[in-house]
């Protein structure tokens, strides 16, 4: 009697705790990555797996370019037949990439990239490592069209997570917008979930680039703005960030105040200045307060209620994007900025605004 064939995903390695080693200096990626797939055999049972050594790193050191190597693995992979892609990625920026990967696929991706990690390594009996990997690629054979995290019990958003404890099993959270999906005896997809459209979405508009030369910068008390000008100076400095207290309010107060710097962003320099915030989760970062409406007045582009890490990867995105824009001759040097604003402001990929369901 034949077997049926079980259906095929693609899983991508590209190291974090997930697979990590012990060693005298520290918690390292293995030497050998295509031992991985030994801390969950039992996945056979499950899945057809197809491994992809693509990187092997703590996610600490990774960067947009591997942002882009881990989108074109996928990419090129895309019509060979697969249920979905799975990522194996450290915590510590796995909200970055995710994030990245959703812009870089844009709206008609039409399958599930499912990132996933561990807290653990896979030696800790009673640790993560093995089951997130068997839950991610259970939640890769879902009708799923969205890049996600599925870490401990949730599946969210890739474009609305972040981490939120760097021990507990419940790793990530989703301030701004709702789970995807439950994961309990069965993968209890919600409404919101973006779903597989039969017969597709169309081409993918795959668009892997984000701009080099970001800046962010934390606002604490007492920041002294004047630190900032060799930087904003820089040609080497293309945008900067800044990360808010509250709902978007920067100083405005003489001697601190940021307001001239983000004039001087805007007016002279001609690079966009954006504002996020420390808690995306209520605030639309349209401030009541006076500080934070001086900022915006100044030529700040406030992000919403975006997660932070979802702003960064836009604001590199869109800046690349612009880039294009303006090299085609469809948007003028002069339109620079506003053009920056049209496109931080819009909702892309679902990553900012109100829950409501996207197309
Ligand atoms: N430093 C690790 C990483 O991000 C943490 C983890 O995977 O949990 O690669």
């Amino acid at each position: 009697m034949s077997k049926k064939p079980k259906p095929r995903i693609c899983l991508i390695y590209t190291g974090g705790t997930i697979g990590m080693i012990e060693t005298p200096d520290g918690l390292r990626p293995p030497e050998n990555p295509s031992d991985f797939l030994k801390i969950a055999p039992e996945l056979k049972e499950l899945v057809e797996i197809e491994f992809v050594e693509l990187l092997n790193k703590d996610s600490t050191n990774m960067n947009p370019s591997d942002w882009e190597k881990m989108a074109r693995a996928v990419y090129e992979r895309r019509n060979n037949g697969y249920k979905g892609f799975v990522i194996a990625h450290g915590t510590d920026t796995m909200h970055f990439s995710s994030s990245a990967l959703a812009f870089a696929f844009g709206r008609n991706l039409n399958f599930p990239i499912v990132f996933t990690g561990a807290q653990t390594t896979p030696r800790i009996l009673h640790g993560d490592a093995r089951i997130n990997l068997v839950r991610a690629c259970r939640v890769a054979l879902e009708p799923l069209a969205e890049v996600v995290i599925s870490f401990g019990d949730f599946v969210f958003r890739g474009c609305r997570a972040q981490k939120k404890d760097e021990r507990k099993f419940d790793a990530f959270e989703s301030p701004a917008f709702p789970p995807l999906a439950y994961i309990t005896e069965r993968i209890d997809m919600q409404p919101i979930a973006r779903k597989k459209r039969n017969g597709g979405r169309g081409e993918i508009e795959f668009r892997p680039y984000f701009e080099k030369g970001i800046l962010q910068v934390a606002l604490i008390p007492g920041l002294e703005p004047k630190l900032l000008q060799p930087a904003i100076e820089s040609g080497d400095c293309r945008g900067i960030i800044l990360q808010s207290f509250g709902a978007g309010n920067v100083p405005d107060e003489a001697g601190y105040s940021f307001i001239p710097i983000i004039k001087e962003m805007v007016e002279i320099q001609k690079k966009p200045t954006i504002i996020t915030s420390q808690f995306p989760a209520g605030s639309t970062l349209d401030s009541p307060y006076a500080p934070g409406k001086a900022a915006v007045d100044a030529g700040a582009i406030p992000t919403g209620n975006m997660t932070y890490a979802a702003a960064t990867a836009k604001f590199r995105w869109v800046l690349a994007l612009v880039k294009e824009e303006m090299k085609k001759g469809e948007v003028s040097p002069s339109n620079k900025i506003n053009q920056i604003r049209k496109r931080m402001t819009e909702n892309i990929i679902g990553e900012v605004g109100p829950v409501e369901p996207i197309d």
